[in-house]
């Protein structure tokens, strides 16, 4: 009698599309189960993980980071194959921005006293520790009770009030910023720069905290913090521990992952989607003129990230010249750049932005929605079972309600699908992941 295997097929050799694949291989139970593809549409496999070489050190193009090495899949992995030492230069960033040498300058070399930039440094913190959920009440002792009172202002001013949906961490910083100037009895001018015409304290820390919020926007890819959503702030989750990057480079851990994977593995019975939203929401809109997908997800390639698109269009003397005039402006005495790398995640087709990140107007159940298996198992209006469900599936940072933008989040999602697979027929004692 011949037994027809069902067949899967996963579009994406990402870390959501690897993982699943590796996970349905690799569960004893289900081995001889399935036909397995995993198509990919560019010529390497990793995605938005590109371990590449510039100037003889290892750099990365895409994910740099383990966020935070307490339960990360990622950091396990690395341990296991060794990835976490090398023998050869690599981009090493480990550490965290609480190293006293470092010191903060603002245009023409002036030296910013720690007097002025601490209390923004610790306000932002707090602020951002308060809108995740992190600083409460009850942990505010001592000097951090004022930052928590400061935070707390700020969520329940005027513009907030009691229903905080659709606000963004944008107004929540700006009002935190405001409540900490209200508290200064008053704006007393910075020692020593007399010479700098307008600067005053002031706006010296107001610098210190748009700073802060260009980083923020970096980490988030929210190219602008007035689009990205507060209440969804606190259903982010972060590994513990110190986030670190990896010796061998990020793409050993994606070369480990598919090393389990038959060289060519191919009717149709389900298809892993794990393709970006940029990808997804760029089908979407070509399929739909008014080119409104009602995801109201963010991605990078909303019209906030034309910054970002627009340094892509640069040629490389034209970033040359702007990143030397820029530096010189702080360092008059910095040497010259030479030399660019650049990546292009906002305008390659393959990925058409960095990473998601939930904008204001959305919610973590729309993430929720997005990992909803086509069509659904049961018919929710008649309760009918359909004769063959589960016939697209999807994966993907983007799809994951809490870990979405990381690599454990896309590894999550790979293993989320991959064991609904797994459970659809009936391959018990592997869901421990
Ligand atoms: C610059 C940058 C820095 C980052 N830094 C970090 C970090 O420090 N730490 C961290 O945890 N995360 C970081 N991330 C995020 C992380 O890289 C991603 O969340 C993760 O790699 C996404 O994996 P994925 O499998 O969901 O998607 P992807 O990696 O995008 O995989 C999807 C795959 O689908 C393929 N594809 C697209 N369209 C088609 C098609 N039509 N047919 C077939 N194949 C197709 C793509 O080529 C790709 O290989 C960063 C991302 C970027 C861009």
């Amino acid at each position: 009698m011949v037994v027809k295997k069902p067949k899967i097929v996963i579009i994406g050799a990402g870390m959501a599309g690897l993982t699943a694949a590796n996970k349905l291989y690799t569960s004893t139970a289900s081995k001889d189960l399935f036909e397995l593809i995993v198509v990919e549409g560019g010529t390497r496999i990793g995605g938005r993980i590109n371990t590449s070489e510039f100037g003889g050190d290892k750099i990365e193009m895409g994910a740099t980071w383990i966020h935070g090495i307490g339960n990360s899949p990622i950091h396990k992995i690395a341990q296991q194959t060794n990835s976490l030492q090398s023998s050869q230069p690599w981009e090493c960033m480990d550490g965290n921005n609480n190293d006293e040498s470092i010191i903060t300058i603002a245009e023409g070399g002036f030296h910013l006293q720690s007097s002025i930039v601490d209390p923004i440094s610790k306000l932002f913190k707090y602020l951002m520790d308060y809108s995740q959920g992190k600083l409460t009440k009850e942990s505010a002792k001592g000097e951090i009770l004022k930052y928590y009172n400061m935070a707390s202002k700020a969520s329940s001013s005027s513009n907030f009030g009691s229903k905080k949906q659709n606000l963004s961490i944008g107004s929540f910083l700006r009002q935190g910023l405001d409540a900490y100037f209200e508290s200064m009895k008053e704006q007393e001018e910075v020692k020593g720069c007399e010479d700098w015409n307008n600067w005053n304290k002031k706006l010296l820390q107001e610098a210190v905290f748009a700073m802060y919020e260009n980083t923020e926007r970096t980490y988030t890819s929210a190219g602008d913090l007035e689009s990205l959503d507060y209440e969804a702030e606190s259903e982010y989750r972060m590994f513990p521990g110190e986030e670190i990057t990896i010796a061998k480079g990020y793409l050993s851990i994606i070369e480990h992952i598919a090393s389990v994977l038959p060289n060519g593995l191919v009717q149709l019975d389900h298809v892993i989607v794990t393709v970006s939203l940029g990808v997804l929401k760029a089908s979407i809109s070509h399929d739909d003129d008014d080119g409104d997908d009602g995801h109201g997800h963010g991605h990078g390639d909303d019209d906030d990230e034309k910054e970002a698109l627009e340094l892509e269009s640069l040629n490389d003397e034209e970033i040359m010249n702007g990143v030397s005039a820029t530096v010189s402006n702080f360092l008059p005495h910095s040497s010259s750049i030479s030399k660019v790398l650049k990546s292009k995640w906002g305008k390659d087709p393959l990925f058409l932005g960095s990473y998601s990140y939930v904008a204001v107007g959305s919610s973590g159940e729309d993430l929720d929605t997005m990992a909803e298996p086509l069509p659904l198992m049961k018919d929710s209006s008649n309760g009918n079972s359909f004769s063959y469900p589960l016939q697209i599936l999807f994966a993907g940072e983007a799809t994951h309600r809490t870990h979405y933008s990381t690599t454990h989040g896309a590894y999550f999602s790979g293993l989320r699908e991959a064991n609904r697979l797994l459970q659809h027929y009936h391959c018990v004692g592997i869901f421990n992941n």
